[in-house]
Parts: C-alpha cells; structure tokens; sequence
C-alpha cells in the first residue's frame, strides 16, 4: 500500500536558497515545456514528453537562455531530478485533461506557473536520497534535519520538497508492505457517520466530534490582517496613481512591511490550512478511506442528497419541513426528540446495514456495495435517484460534499 508522510523541513539559510532555486528550476523547465508543447500543436505536430526532455538535455548546458552572466550552465548547480520531472508531470497533466474532456468532466489545459503563484516544489526519485533519523541526506546539499522520524516502515518510492508559506516539507513515498499496512480489527461493527457543519462529525453512538477552536479565532485574526493587507495595498497603489484594478504587468513599489503583512498572511493561511485538515470534508473522508483500507473495514457513501437529517431514526417517517438552523426536533408522527446530527448518524448506519429499507421506503446499501464494483444507482424517497458510490481507496472530484457528506463506516 502506497502511503505518504509529509514532514516539516528545518534547513539552513543556504539550504533554503537551494529550495527556492531548485523549485524554480522545476517551474522555469515546466514553462519551457509547455511552450514547446503549445508550438508544436499549433504546428499540427503530436508533441511528446520523451522527445521534448531529449532536446532540452540536448540545450540546456549550451543555450543562452539557461546560462548565468558568466555564461556558465545554472542548471548543473541544481541537481537533474529538480529538472527532468517536470516533463513526466506536464505529460500526466496533458493525459488527466484529455481524460476528463472525454468523461466530459469541467477540466482546463495545463497552465504556466508563475513565481509566487504556484506551489513551489520539486521532486526527488527514490535512490537520489536517505533517510537518516531525523534528518534526510539530500543531493547536492546534504544532511536536512526534519521535525519527526519517518512514519512508514517499506520501501521509499521517492519525495518531493515543497513550500508553504516560508515553511518547506518533505513529503515521501512508502510502499509498505500489506501485512504492515493491516492492522487487526477490535471491533466489529456498524458506525454511522455524518459529517456537518455544527459538529465536525457524529456518530450514530451518539458521540460528537467538535471542531477544534481555534479555527474560529484563526478566521477572526485572517479577517484582520487580509484588510491590513488590502490597506497597505490601496496605499500602494495611491503614490502609484493607480485607480481601480491593477493593470497587469504592473510593479508596485517595493515596502518592506507590505511583503511582511503579505508573509504573516501566507503563514496563517498555512495554519488555517493545517486546522481545517482536520475538520474538512474530504480530508476526513480521504483520512477514513486510508484507514478503512487498512483495517480491512468497508466505506458505504451515502449521496449528497440523501435525506439522512430528515428522517426519524424512531419510525422513519420523512421531516420535510426540517430546516437547517433547527438542532433539535421532535416527530410529529411519533413524538420523539431527536439531535438533528446524531438521528442523521443513526439513519447512516440503518442506511449500511440495510434495516432501515425494510421499514420504510429507502434503499438498502450495504449488500449492494462491494469492493471493487461500479458505481450503482438506487432510488431515494421522493423519487430521487441517488447514486451510491462505493470509494475504495479512490478519490473523485465531483464535488460531493458541497453542504455535508455523509459516510457510513464499518469500524
Ligand atoms: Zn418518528
């Protein structure tokens, strides 16, 4: 099983001035690439990833666009994998474009990166590079201490180093064996899921699982230094003489405490990054399939507009009127009161397990979804017909979970 563990970087001044060239070479050689592959289909020609790294092998220690003012070749300062890479990704993002055009899925064209916005990263294959501890021996520049060991036992599949923020990573490949990827299941049973906005999860035990707080103060302090920022901005463009939008092209003078607001920005954006990774969505979703796989244990996804809120878990008649804002309510038909998340949570797991079907009119899920089939389609109350996908270890981007997912797990 392929995993990945992402580790902060701590390196030197000089070894984040390697980064920063390192990643810009990455850029600089995708932009090549994808001008050389933009000309030659506007030649009519069939460009190719191969050929199009041949003949920049073939220019780059001799073209004058890639010598320094010396007229030495820059590029031997930066180790090969930081350049060849980019062609093997250029070709991938050319093949996802034409393969979701074809799934007639909304897709664009691979795009030109720009310094400062784009992720910085570049990549490094697998014998290029050791693990050491707590730190990583890298080519050409040595011995980079991490913040935490390696998590994964397994054969390393490669790396990459990317920034966020003023913070670089290493985010290395495992392939870690089955038998160590398993872990032995302790229970054995049906827990219904659901994922919303109040409560980042609840389960049908009638458990909660609160998002954490600081997200909220975090929100607060980015509402206050976007408007400093935006500030410092309009001030900028003010002894510019600019009104209205920034022309494009356009270089602002330079203010040492504009570039700092626009770093102490980058760095909370980085944070809120880190705090939603553990209440968004998909990353909860993708967090269950990663472990599911691993326990043996099987997802059942519910769709997006199934009416798990809207149900009575008590005689499973149908709450239309239940309106967002309401956490609390009680069934006109039976009288029960019931915690809008945790009820939603109970219908899940009757949802996996298939009892709910048999009391009232709504699909059965759980022997309908196996590993490894298509997805199916059966019809919801009203009408509806709503797609179960069942995701095993494979991720989409359909958008699912626009208001709230909710999933069905077998822990
Ligand atoms: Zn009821």
């Amino acid at each position: 099983m392929l995993l990945a563990h992402r580790i902060r970087l701590e390196p030197s001044l000089d070894q984040r001035d390697y980064f920063a060239r390192a990643a810009g070479t990455a850029r600089r050689v995708w932009n090549w690439a994808l001008a050389e592959w933009q000309r030659q289909v506007a030649l009519g020609l069939r460009p190719n990833a191969m050929a199009l790294k041949k003949r920049f092998n073939s220019i780059k220690y001799t073209d004058p666009d890639w010598l320094d003012e010396h007229g030495q070749p820059w590029l031997r300062t930066i180790h090969r994998d930081a350049h060849a890479q980019p062609f093997a990704n250029l070709a991938r993002a050319w093949t996802r474009y034409v393969e979701q055009r074809r799934a007639g899925q909304p897709a664009h064209q691979p795009r030109f990166k720009k310094k400062g916005r784009c992720r910085d990263s570049f990549y490094l294959a697998n014998d290029k590079f050791e693990m050491d501890g707590t730190a990583v021996v890298l080519p050409k520049i040595g011995r980079v201490l991490l913040r935490e060991r390696l998590r994964w036992p397994g054969k390393i599949m490669g790396a990459s180093v990317s920034r966020q923020a003023d913070h670089w990573y290493l985010s290395v490949q495992v392939e870690v064996p089955e038998q160590l990827a398993h872990r032995s299941r302790t229970g054995d049973a049906v827990t219904g899921v659901d994922l919303g906005l109040s409560a980042a999860a609840a389960l049908s035990s009638g458990e909660k699982i609160v998002a954490p707080r600081p997200l909220k103060a975090a929100l607060r302090r980015l509402r206050i230094r976007s408007r400093r920022q935006s500030r410092k901005l309009e001030a900028a463009k003010q002894v510019s003489g600019i009104t209205g939008p920034i022309p494009k092209g356009t270089r602002l003078p330079v203010s040492k405490n504009r570039t700092k607001g626009a770093l102490s920005l980058a760095r909370l954006h980085e944070r809120i990054t880190q705090v939603r990774a553990d209440i968004g969505f998909h990353a909860i979703r993708r967090q269950l399939q990663y472990k599911s796989a691993r326990y043996g244990t099987r997802i059942v996804l519910a769709g997006r507009w199934y009416p798990s809120s809207k149900l009575c878990s008590g005689c499973g008649v149908r709450n239309g009127k239940l309106a967002l804002s309401e956490r609390v309510w009680t069934c006109a038909a039976c009288g029960i009161r019931h915690d809008r998340d945790v009820n939603a949570a109970v219908n899940l797991q009757r949802l996996a397990t298939g009892t709910l079907a048999a009391r009232t009119a709504l699909p059965e899920a759980s022997q309908a979804v196996t590993p490894g089939t298509a997805a199916g389609t059966v019809p919801a109350a009203g009408g509806e017909v709503t797609p179960v996908r069942h995701e095993y270890g494979q991720q989409d981007g359909s958008g699912q979970e626009e208001y709230a997912a909710h999933v069905c797990a077998r822990f």
